[in-house]
């Protein structure tokens, strides 16, 4: 039984009490995708685990260790998807969407689930929004989405997320890079652990994020990317940094960086903050330029990237960042007997559809416990109906702040009255 009011480990609720805070950071993520001219995309929870071994990559700690998989009665391997892009990538894929012309804009809202060990800042479910553009090769690009993030990130409010960038090159510079890597952990062998032995191999550059401190000491002391790249690519990261310098947007070139994912080509990004412990990483991103053709389309270069919620959210916690509470109640209508309950009814209905909210007792409470009910949820008018005002066709609605009383009448014309008075104050309407 204990465990019908458990919710599984590395899950959180939103409580209705929380909700605005999430709509306030959604909203602006909205706001902002369209003003970069981005559409939503939405696909599935869950996929063929294929996709995600394809598109993440098959030596990922996400693809090797935090999947959520599971067989099918019909004997098909699923998975929750662990990240946004591969999902979109798929369906680009299958609607044929570069048909439609290029760039390919989409922003989305996704859940993620990873079996990671639930800790502050990291969940087993999680949310993010992310952007994905496909079918353009310019850096323009790159710093477009990066200066998305970073207006979501302003409008938010958030101070102290300071944005890093690297370049991790082409599969041409990446393939003197990974010798030159693969040379140099050799030497460090016997310290490695199990996990980074096994891509020495096949995928040194995953050595660089490894979360072992021993070998996170090891990779300090590592080649760097940079001094590998190609003409092209350098080029590229050099025309990066300058449109984010003529937009203003400050950061910092952090070698370092090679991020979780393999399918990672020529930028990456990340917006880190010291505030909320170990898991500062707001937001990843960058250019991934094969993936397409790595899930069996044409070469089709892209890019985006991911901010968590979750994370985002404690920042602004941590930072005191003050969340517009929703307005409150507008109107509630207390009522006395059966006639005024049905007349409360109609004129509740009349208010609502102006857009305002309103309230009356569904519970059976008397009139004074109304009263108390409508203090307690904040509303700002309150109005009460019993046999008097109901033969008179008229009720005096009070402020609840001032105590003011506005007489109104009953008719058709109630509901348009009142929204001018609670909008105005105005009481020009009064009888
Ligand atoms: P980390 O290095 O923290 O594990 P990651 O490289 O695995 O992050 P991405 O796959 O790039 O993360 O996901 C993008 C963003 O999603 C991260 O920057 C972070 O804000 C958020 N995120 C990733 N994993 C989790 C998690 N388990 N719980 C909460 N948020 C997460
Ligand atoms: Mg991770």
């Amino acid at each position: 039984m204990a465990l019908i009011t458990k919710k599984i480990k590395g899950t959180e609720d939103v409580l209705p009490k929380q909700s605005y805070r999430w709509q306030f950071v959604e909203n602006i993520m909205r706001e902002e995708s369209r003003a970069y001219g981005f559409r939503e995309i939405r696909t599935p929870v869950f996929e063929h685990t294929e996709l995600f071994a394809r598109g993440v990559g098959q030596t990922t700690d996400v693809v090797q260790k935090e999947m959520y998989t599971f067989d099918t009665k019909g004997g098909e391997s699923v998975t929750l998807r662990p990240e946004g892009t591969a999902g979109a990538a798929r369906a680009v894929l299958e609607h044929a969407l570069e048909n439609e012309g290029l760039p390919i804009k989409a922003s989305y809202f996704v859940s993620c689930y990873r079996y990671e060990k639930p800790q502050a800042g990291r969940l087993r479910e999680f949310h993010q929004f992310g952007i994905e553009e496909y079918g353009t090769q310019s850096p323009v690009a790159d710093a477009e989405i990066i200066c998305l993030a970073q207006s979501v990130l302003d409008r938010l409010g958030l101070t102290d997320v300071h944005l890093e960038i690297n370049s991790i090159g082409c599969p041409e510079c990446r393939a003197k890079y990974n010798q030159a890597l693969r040379e140099y952990f050799t030497q460090y062998r016997e310290q490695l652990c199990d996990t980074c032995l096994s891509r020495l191999e096949k995928n040194p550059m995953r050595l660089l994020d490894c979360k072992s401190p021993e070998d996170h000491k090891i990779a300090e002391g590592a080649p760097k990317i940079i001094d590998y790249l190609c003409e092209e690519c350098e080029n590229h990261f050099a025309e990066v940094q300058r449109y984010l310098e003529s937009a203003g947007v400050s950061f910092t070139v952090n070698p370092t960086i090679v991020r979780g994912l393999d399918y990672y080509t020529k930028t990456v990004f990340e917006f880190v903050t010291d505030c909320i412990g170990a898991q500062g990483t707001v937001c990843g991103g960058g250019r991934y330029d094969g993936l397409i053709e790595e899930l069996g389309g044409k070469h089709l270069p892209s890019l985006g990237f991911a901010m968590g919620l979750e994370r985002i959210l404690m920042v602004m916690d941590a930072q005191g960042v003050a969340i517009p509470q929703p307005e409150p109640c507008a109107l509630y209508i207390a009522t006395m007997g059966d006639a005024a309950k049905v007349k409360a009814f109609s004129l509740l209905r009349q208010v609502r559809e102006c857009g305002l909210t309103a309230e009356t007792d569904v519970v059976g409470r008397g009139l004074r416990a109304q009263m108390k009910y409508a203090d307690k949820i904040g509303a700002k008018y309150s109005v009460v109906l019993g046999d008097n005002e109901f033969a008179e066709n008229k009720a005096k609605v009070k402020n609840m702040d001032s105590g003011e009383q506005t007489e109104l009448a009953l008719d058709d014309s109630f509901a348009e009255k009142f929204s001018v008075l609670n909008l105005t104050g105005n009481d020009a309407f009064a009888i």
